[in-house]
């Protein structure tokens, strides 16, 4: 589902009515830590970890993207703006989120992929806070990714195998894909708020992505 929003266009990840993720809190604006100069270049991505509890998930997300994408990764942390907080559940805006990645990236990375285990949210259905699972521009602004509705009831390697395909999905996004109408099995379906779709996802694009970003 394609939507407009403010000045530059944001496809939809995948919805989920779920309410039950803590709430988050009020935090100060912070910059990002630097990372080394060698690792910059106009094909390198930057994960950016924005509250994101899950350390020990960087790498193996990072991976996963150099591995996918083909795209050197560098990594950095740092908090989620203030300014993203949306009332009244203090969830934070995927748009506002996307936008500061954008901002924020100094070093001119091809673009940032936003981490975070806080809940995140767009405007959908009528509803100002509508909590997603992650959010990528189609302009290559960047993209975010939530652990906070991948995480219930689950093992960690569930967790894991869900944010990688989040986060692939989100990138797919900002490589310009819009969401996967083909006939063939693809992490670039719209989940339309099912975390069932992401399960029965296979880690994979289908021929058809592929080709229209020439991978
Ligand atoms: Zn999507
Ligand atoms: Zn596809």
């Amino acid at each position: 589902m394609i939507k407009k929003i403010s000045f530059f266009l944001i496809l939809f990840l995948i919805f989920i009515a779920c309410n039950n993720c803590p709430k988050a809190t009020s935090l100060p604006i912070s910059q990002s830590k630097g990372v080394h100069s060698t690792e910059i270049n106009n094909d390198t991505i930057q994960i950016l970890s924005l509250d994101f509890n899950e350390k020990n998930l960087l790498l193996i997300i990072g991976n996963k993207i150099t591995s996918f994408y083909h795209h050197p990764v560098a990594y950095a942390s740092g908090i989620l703006p203030k300014s993203s907080i949306v009332p009244p559940r203090a969830r934070y805006s995927g748009n506002k989120i996307i936008q500061y990645l954008k901002d924020q990236n100094k070093n001119h990375y091809r673009f940032v992929v936003g981490l975070t285990s806080k809940d995140i949210c767009t405007n959908a259905n009528g509803i100002s806070d509508w909590g997603i699972f992650g959010l990528g521009s189609l302009d290559a602004s960047g993209c975010i990714s939530s652990t906070c509705r991948l995480k219930k009831g689950v093992s960690e390697k569930k967790v894991i195998e869900r944010l990688e395909k989040v986060v692939l999905h989100e990138i797919g996004h900002n490589h310009g894909l819009a969401h996967c109408i083909s006939p063939y099995p693809c992490f670039m379906k719209a989940a339309d708020g099912k975390i069932s779709q992401v399960d029965s996802e296979p880690m994979d694009m289908c021929v058809e992505c592929k080709s229209k970003i020439k991978m």
